[in-house]
């Protein structure tokens, strides 16, 4: 699937991208020698684009013993996520933009492809060199900033004015660096909803599609407001990871705010899902008392697709577009999201019958095969 079903193939991968897709490929040519996986009882699938996760851990709302640890390899490898974009959490002090760049390091160098987004949660936002701007252009890895936070009780409150300053430093620097430039949105539960976006795509020259606001299924009411946003043009994204407590208190599953999305006439090329991977996630019991710290888990963003097909009969070749082509081409990764030829050879192996995930290769490079690890990370046992 390219998305789109592409009917039986052979696909040939060498030097890290996807040489050639075919009926059939003869590698029986002498001198090479080539590794033939059988995937006839299986679905290809582009490899996972997951555009939020704290790689270098988040939270600590609950005082220095809640900081999440950071992520693993393998915990993005055996979800499938193959591409993913780092980012800062509430936390902008004792997390920072320099480990946070030399952890997205560390994972390409590991074989994933690791971007960031510069700034933080609060503003002004954190920089490496002191401008949004200039991290962008100068810095490989940061394709956009983010995540900036409005409506909520914990962001710092921004005016229009400020977040429309941040928005137009990240577009021009994207556009002098060939990348999205897009600002990554954490939405709160607050009051103000989506509107600050509308207000500074209504009276600034800033377009609707340079945010990129996260959490849309956090309640209904976001929800509602996050399909009236991209009826007018606006990308968003949702949430996979949760908990029980959370669904039972008003978040919507990402795979039923997916099916309402859609039900509701907002285009699937707005839509996405991430993880929030590594985020802190407070589970509380029914009185409201804090029972145990969760963390943001990869996993959760296929499971949510496959919950979209399984339970909200939605087309796998459809659903599949929210973590794979709609991510890549709102981060601007033209090499991603697809399978086809001159790709980066990302690909995920999921069985045909349940849609378990058994072989994921990166950039060419076979890191789980039949569901097990074959690449782990430095430290991990
Ligand atoms: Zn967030």
């Amino acid at each position: 699937m390219s998305p789109a079903a592409l009917g039986k193939k052979d696909v040939l991968i060498t030097g890290g991208k996807i040489a050639a897709i075919e009926n059939t490929i003869d590698v029986s040519i002498r001198g090479f020698d080539v590794d033939v996986i059988d995937g006839s009882e299986h679905f290809l699938l582009p490899g996972f684009v997951d555009s939020l996760v704290h790689i270098t851990g988040g939270g600590g709302e609950g005082g220095f013993t809640t900081r999440t640890p950071e992520m693993n390899l393998t915990d993005a490898t055996k979800a499938g996520i193959t591409t993913l974009v780092g980012a800062l959490g509430t936390d902008a002090t004792t997390r920072s933009l320099p480990d946070l760049l030399a952890k997205a390091k560390a994972l390409n160098e590991q074989g994933l492809s690791c971007y960031c987004y510069t700034g933080s949660y609060q503003i002004p936002v954190r920089t490496l060199t002191s401008s949004v701007m200039d991290d962008i252009i100068l810095i490989n890895e940061f394709i956009g900033v983010g995540e900036v936070a409005i409506s909520d009780h914990r962001s710092s409150q921004p005016t229009l004015n400020e977040l429309a300053k941040i928005a137009a430093e990240a577009r021009v620097g994207g556009m002098l660096s060939g990348k999205s430039g897009i600002v990554s949105i954490h939405t709160g539960d607050g009051r103000g909803l989506l509107d600050i976006l509308h207000q500074v795509a209504n009276e600034t020259d800033i377009p609707i599609t340079q945010f990129y606001p996260t959490h849309i299924n956090r309640s209904r009411k976001l929800l509602e407001a996050g399909a009236t946003f991209a009826q007018a043009g606006g990308y968003i994204d949702l949430t996979t990871s949760t908990t029980k407590h959370a669904l039972a208190t008003g978040e919507v599953k990402s795979s039923q705010g997916l099916k309402y999305l859609l039900d509701n006439d907002v285009p699937i090329n707005r839509i996405t899902f991430s993880s929030d991977g590594h985020a802190s996630l407070p589970d509380f019991d029914d009185n409201g008392r804090l029972l145990q710290l969760l963390v943001g888990d990869e996993s959760s963003l296929f499971q949510e697709v496959k919950d979209a097909v399984v339970e909200q009969n939605i087309d796998l070749e459809e659903a599949i577009k929210v973590i794979t082509s709609n991510p890549a081409d709102i981060l601007g990764l033209k090499q991603k999201g697809r399978l086809a030829p001159g790709n980066d050879a990302d690909c995920v192996l999921v069985s045909r019958e349940n849609l378990e995930i058994e072989t994921v290769i990166s950039n060419g490079r076979i890191m789980v095969r039949d569901g097990d690890a074959v690449i782990k990370g430095q430290f991990e046992s």
